[in-house]
């Protein structure tokens, strides 16, 4: 999924739907794996936000966020629909009317190449100066510095929140691993992500963004050209 479009994914997800199955059973060998998982720190956030508020989650695999944060309205969208709570379609061509989110959440689902268009259509849903909440694995950032990534995301019409991300995850993996003693073996070395940590300590990042005023011109270009390539996050077995 990190090396073909959205739509060749889902095209790829349609003949076969077992590679889902594949990919997610792999992906939670991961995670247990984490010394944290970014995806909890976004529904402790939004667990404290407004009940009123509409929620998007975009690529949201295993539906845990809607899940775990109730009494809020929360769409979810995949590839392929785990269960009837979430919506299977390619995030590039969400079907939501515009402007109907408050927030938008990409929890490490930023994989197509095409990334930048998911983050178009996440600004097409939602609604002006709605919360557009993204996580990714540190490593994915060339010389894990997402500055070009963040300006990237703003010349797309979003403005990175003041106090920069509502987390950096920063300080080394094992500094989390007190929490949960079963998870230690887990910790840096076997973390089972390429992440090497080299020239930063921070493992994920957890980036907060509001939609800007600003309209981006129609004859902008689709914004690709701003936005870095992320590299691809490798799952080593171990
Ligand atoms: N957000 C969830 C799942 C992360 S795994 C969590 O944090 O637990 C990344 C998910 O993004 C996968 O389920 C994958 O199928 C989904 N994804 C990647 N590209 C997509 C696309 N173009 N359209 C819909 N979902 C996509």
């Amino acid at each position: 999924m990190y090396t073909h479009t959205g739509a060749t994914s889902k095209a790829m997800m349609d003949a076969n739907p077992q590679l889902f199955e594949v990919y997610h059973s792999g992906y939670a060998e991961q995670v247990r794996m984490w010394p944290r998982n970014p995806l909890d720190d976004i529904i402790k956030y939004l667990s404290t936000q407004s009940s009123s508020l509409k929620i998007i989650d975009l690529g949201c695999g295993e539906a845990r966020l809607a899940k775990e944060v109730p009494q809020r309205t929360v769409k979810s969208f995949d590839l392929v629909a785990v269960n009837e709570t979430v919506t299977a379609c390619d995030i590039s061509k969400l079907p939501l009317e515009d402007e109907y989110a408050d927030v938008a959440v990409f929890c490490l689902s930023l994989m197509g190449t095409n990334y930048s268009d998911f983050l178009i259509e996440a600004r097409r849903a939602l609604k002006w100066k709605g919360l557009l909440l993204i996580a990714e694995v540190a490593s994915r950032f060339s010389g894990h510095n997402p500055s070009n990534f963040v300006a990237g995301v703003e010349s797309l019409g979003f403005r990175l929140l003041p106090g920069h991300t509502l987390s950096q995850f920063s300080g080394k993996p094992e500094k989390h691993m007190g929490r949960n003693k079963k998870r230690k073996r887990g910790a840096q070395a076997s973390n089972g992500i390429d992440a090497s940590e080299k020239g930063s300590s921070a493992f994920f990042y957890l980036f907060a963004f509001r939609k800007a005023e600003k309209e981006i011109s129609n004859e902008e270009p689709s914004g690709s050209s701003h936005l870095p390539n992320l590299a691809a996050c490798l799952y080593k077995r171990r």
